[in-house]
């Protein structure tokens, strides 16, 4: 482990900073509520990021975890790639989220197309664990979408309920 500063100067530590260090750099810089972010390459929310497809809302599952489904930000332009590409990957996540109108406060978690997932959280901790959720919803659809490949999105009211219960101010979930 190596700790560096939003500028990837090394402050402490000998090895070489992750690759990825920038796009993290980016995101805690744009959204300064996050406390943490995991990006991994984990098999099923991976290969969904390969479709570039969001991940559809199908059950309570996800709908207890966020009232959305789970976005892919696009592949990246060519201009974006051959320059300062862990950057702009930052940007490309951040873009995203503008162009579809969501609110990483509420969704965090993200596919970028023909890459992999990244989560985030309060802290470190959340972030692992919202990460954990993702694999576990993007291999549910998965599954379920090969069963029925014409599984319809769950309905708004269903989503709405599932999330409120647990999320909202009137909250009553429990075990
Ligand atoms: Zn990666």
């Amino acid at each position: 482990m190596v700790v560096v500063d939003f500028e990837n100067h090394i402050i402490e530590g000998a090895m070489r900073p992750s690759s990825d260090t920038k796009t993290h750099a980016v995101l805690y810089d744009n959204w300064d509520f996050i406390g943490g972010i995991v990006h991994t390459h984990s098999t099923y929310a991976t290969a969904w990021a390969q479709t570039q497809r969001p991940i559809p809302i199908l059950g309570t599952t996800h709908a207890d975890h966020l009232c959305s489904d789970i976005p892919c930000a696009p592949v990246m332009q060519d201009v974006m790639i051959e320059g300062d590409y862990e950057y702009q990957t930052g940007h490309q996540i951040i873009n995203a989220f503008a162009d579809q109108n969501l609110d990483p406060q509420d969704v965090e978690m993200v596919l970028v197309a023909n890459h992999a997932p990244f989560t985030w959280g309060k802290d470190v901790k959340k972030a692992v664990y919202n990460s954990a959720v993702l694999e576990e919803l993007a291999k549910m659809a998965y599954i379920s979408l090969s069963i029925e490949p014409k599984t319809p999105r769950m309905k708004e009211a269903l989503i709405k309920k599932h999330f409120e219960r647990k999320h909202g101010k009137n909250a009553y979930y429990g075990q």
